[in-house]
């Protein structure tokens, strides 16, 4: 798709670095475009649209809980803080999904997923003791809360150097069920993951944590993939509904391709239709005003900034932008 997009660049302008940082509306509280900021000019950019789509994607580097994560460095809710300032109705955004077994060491690789397919061979979750504590091929949830309660209420994982907790996924067990060379084949992948920091996973087992992993709630959608506001389309992980307040592994094609196929289509039919054009009276911003209000009335002096962009791995990152209107 996106050679497709850069193919008709006379069609479709892409503009790189330069995230969304607010929707706008018209006078009649239809979605009429964004705020886009130029990461590397620090410019802002308005950008008008008779309809726009929101794909941004998950939450997992806001680290709920402190948990680390599988998600890539956008994965910062800006769709979420964007459509709820603009009054998009949410569902189940209190939901997400946690992959039971995330990799505890090395350090470098932290919160890295390790596929499901390691259970599927044989693999097993073991504690400190050497014991088996739960069925293997349960679904994420509650293989997730049987490894969570093992380490932190059964006082039975088993610590990194670095104060890390996590229990033994049994990568040699495949080796004993399947035959030698299995790992080097099936898992060729995560082999070469631990093996750069010397762990040969077909001789020692993996130490694992559940890692965040999916935002199982978000935007409130209906089947045409159109939002609480007018205008305002989304598919994706962005958007909550699909799947309920739970998920099973393997339906992102549902959400992206299905979805993302709707209400792409029934943005261009919102459009063809006239509903999009001419916005009545000047786009604004006053929604965000109303939302810095209420952060006031709720006592809420020093917000998050949000949208986030990246994470805030470095301490100064986000100082250099507040809200959009400061600027
Ligand atoms: C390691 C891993 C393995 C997975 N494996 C599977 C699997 O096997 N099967 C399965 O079904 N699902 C899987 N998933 C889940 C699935 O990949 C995701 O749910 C899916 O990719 C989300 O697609 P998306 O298009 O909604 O969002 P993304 O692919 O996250 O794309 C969102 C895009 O929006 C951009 N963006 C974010 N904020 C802004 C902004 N403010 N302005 C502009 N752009 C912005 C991001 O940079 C990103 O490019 C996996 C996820 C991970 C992390």
């Amino acid at each position: 798709m996106r050679d497709e997009a850069r193919n008709r660049s006379e069609d479709i302008k892409v503009l790189e670095f330069s995230p969304a940082v607010e929707l706008l509306l018209d006078a009649e509280g239809r979605c009429a475009g964004a705020i886009l900021y130029n990461l590397e000019t620090k410019e802002y950019y308005i950008v008008k649209a008779k309809a726009v789509v929101m794909a941004t994607g998950g939450f997992g580097r806001l680290h709920i809980q402190g948990f680390p994560t599988t998600n890539h460095y956008g994965a910062t809710a800006d769709g979420i803080v964007m459509a709820y300032r603009a009054g998009v109705k949410m569902k189940d955004l209190d939901s997400t999904q946690y992959h039971p077994t995330g990799v505890v060491y090395p350090e470098q690789n932290v919160g890295l997923l390790i596929t499901e397919k390691v259970r599927g061979l044989g693999s097993q979750l073991i504690n400190i003791d050497g014991e088996e504590f739960c069925f293997p091929l349960e679904p994420r949830d509650i293989e997730s809360s049987c490894i969570i309660k093992e380490c932190l209420e059964k006082g039975k994982g088993i610590m990194t150097p670095i104060g890390r907790v996590g229990v033994w996924l049994d990568s040699p067990m495949i080796e004993a069920l399947h035959g030698e060379g299995t790992v080097r084949k099936e898992l060729p992948a995560k082999y070469i993951q631990f093996k750069r920091y010397g762990i040969d996973i077909s001789k020692e087992p993996m130490l694992v944590y559940p890692t965040l992993h999916y935002q199982n709630g978000g935007l409130q959608i209906n089947a045409n993939g159109e939002t609480t506001v007018p205008g305002l389309y989304s598919a994706g992980e962005v958007t909550g509904g699909v799947h309920g307040r739970n998920r099973l592994m393997g339906n992102s094609l549902l959400d992206i391709l299905v979805f993302g196929r709707r209400a792409g289509m029934n943005a261009a039919e919102y459009i063809k239709a006239g509903k999009g054009q001419k916005a009545k009276g000047k786009l604004t911003l006053e929604h965000v005003e109303k939302f810095e209000k209420e952060l006031k009335a709720a006592g809420v002096k020093e917000p998050v900034v949000g949208p986030m962009i990246l994470p805030e791995y470095t301490p100064d990152h986000v100082k250099e932008r507040r809200w959009v209107e400061t600027a």
